[in-house]
This record gives C-alpha cells, structure tokens and sequence, in this order.
C-alpha cells in the first residue's frame, strides 16, 4: 500500500470524507497523513485520525496562517496537541515569501519554536517552503528554510520538503542536511522538477496529495485527493526506469521510517491484512 505523507483531508466537507478515504483505500493508498494549519484546524486534524484508522494526524501552524509570532500560550497548546497519540508528524510548518503572505521575522520566529516542539515530541517535520510566484531558483525562501534548518539541527530529527518544486540544487542541500524530498502530482506537468525526481537517491523519496478542497475546480472529480498518488508514481518510475511496484515499496518504506517509533501505529493499520 502506498502512504500519502501530506494532505489535508480533514478540511473537506466531513460528510465527503469517508467517501474520500474509501477511494484511496480502492486506489492502493493505505495510510493519510493530514495536515493542521492552525491552532484549531491542528486539533480537527487529530479528531478525523481519531475516527479513521488509516488516517493519521500533523499538527502545526502554516507561515501563511500566522498574525504575529507564535506566542508562548500558542505554543504551549501546540506542545499539548502534538502529544496526542495520533500525530506522527510535526506539519505543516514551513517559510512563505509570496509578496503577500505574513512578515518574515514572525515566520522565522514560528518554524524556530515550532521545530523546538518536534524535538521534545521527537516528530520528524514536514514543511513548507514557496517563493513569490512561480520563480523556482529565487533565492529568498529557500535560504531562510536552510538557515533555520542548519540552526536548529532539524535534520536529526528527519521529515521532509513537501510538495517541492525547487530545483536540484536546493534538492541536493536538504538531502545533505538528511532530510526527504516529497512529490505531489505536479511531477507530472513540471519539467523541471524531473532532474530532481531523477537524482534524488531512491530511498528518499515520499508521495503525497496534499489534498484539500478545490471549490475553484468546478468538477469535483478533478480535485486532487490521495486516491491520484498511483500518478505521481507512475511518472517517477517511467522517469526513473523503474516498476511502479518498486516505487510503491520504497516509498512507503521511506515515509515509515520517516517516522521512527511512531511508524509501528502505521504499520499496524497498512499490514493489518
Ligand atoms: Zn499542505
């Protein structure tokens, strides 16, 4: 079974949602990771992981959802929510620079503090990191990521760049830095994006749908769900010359250990028959 490692399922309308984890299950995706990106929509993260077994829980406050830096109760409550049993990943966090989003120093100061809660947690992260527009060699966000990264030595705790779009060369310095790179299905339109899903060592790589509702899609079929992961390993193995089954086993056995002692709640559900 495929993991999807990052979406955000439990922002759908709740009475889609079961129908949305049977179409994943029916695709060959046996676990879901969904994302918080605030304070509440953390805890309803964890409500949904709760009720569905295959659904697991980040939690977390997106740079784009930040009015100042995270104060010390926010982060006292995010420290209690990521304690709960079903988090297995401290997400989604991460650095912005679109022209609008949220001031730098407040984002700065909250993937800091929220990386700091991963560590007492021991919870691998999975972030976020965009540039203004669609300028994948601009410099600004992805030097801020680094720097943080290198500062709070975020990478023994592992996770993953999520839904990455930068090029190799970024790739490369996060791989060093000993994290994952996670592709979604714009592998399947991004040329450049295929110099990094080629080069990236196999057993780093993670799939995911980052899911969430697309009322912009007027049909619903085309909104993007973990059912669509089989895609996005379709493309990396015709990319990589590989079987898909190949992608399928290493991936899966990549976002587990992602998850060191956490994978076992994981495993229980994907090989429980
Ligand atoms: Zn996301």
């Amino acid at each position: 079974m495929f993991i999807d490692t990052h979406a955000h399922i439990h922002q759908h309308p709740p009475d889609e949602i079961a129908d949305i984890v049977v179409r994943a299950t029916e695709a060959g995706v046996g676990a879901i990771f969904t994302a918080g990106t605030t304070l509440e929509d953390s805890q309803n993260a964890i409500d949904l992981a709760n009720i569905h077994p295959g659904v697991f829980a980040g939690v977390g406050v997106h740079p784009t959802e930040l009015e100042h830096s995270l104060t010390t109760k926010e982060l006292s409550i995010l420290g209690d929510l990521a304690a709960s049993p079903q988090v297995v990943v401290m997400s989604e966090i991460g650095i912005d620079h679109q022209i609008r989003s949220p001031d730098k120093e407040w984002q700065a100061e909250s993937l800091h503090a929220q990386i700091g809660i991963a560590r007492e947690h021991s919870l691998p992260i999975v972030f976020h990191i965009r540039e203004e527009g669609d300028n994948y060699d601009a410099r600004s966000a992805r030097d801020a990521t680094l720097s943080i990264l290198r500062e709070t030595s975020a990478g023994e705790l592992g996770g993953t760049a999520h839904y990455f779009q930068g090029s190799w060369d970024f790739a490369r310095q996060l791989l060093d830095l000993g994290f994952r790179i996670s592709f979604a299905k714009t592998l399947i339109r991004i040329t450049e994006l295929e110099e990094t899903a080629i080069n990236t060592p196999v057993d780093r790589i993670l799939l995911e749908s980052d899911s969430y509702p697309q009322p912009f899609k007027k049909n619903r079929q085309k909104w993007t769900e973990p059912r669509d992961i089989p895609l996005v390993a379709e493309k990396l193995a015709s990319l990589r010359g590989i079987p898909a089954t190949e992608v399928q086993e290493t991936t899966t056995r990549n976002a587990l250990e992602m998850l060191g002692a956490r994978a076992e709640l994981v495993k229980q559900v994907l090989f429980s028959g």
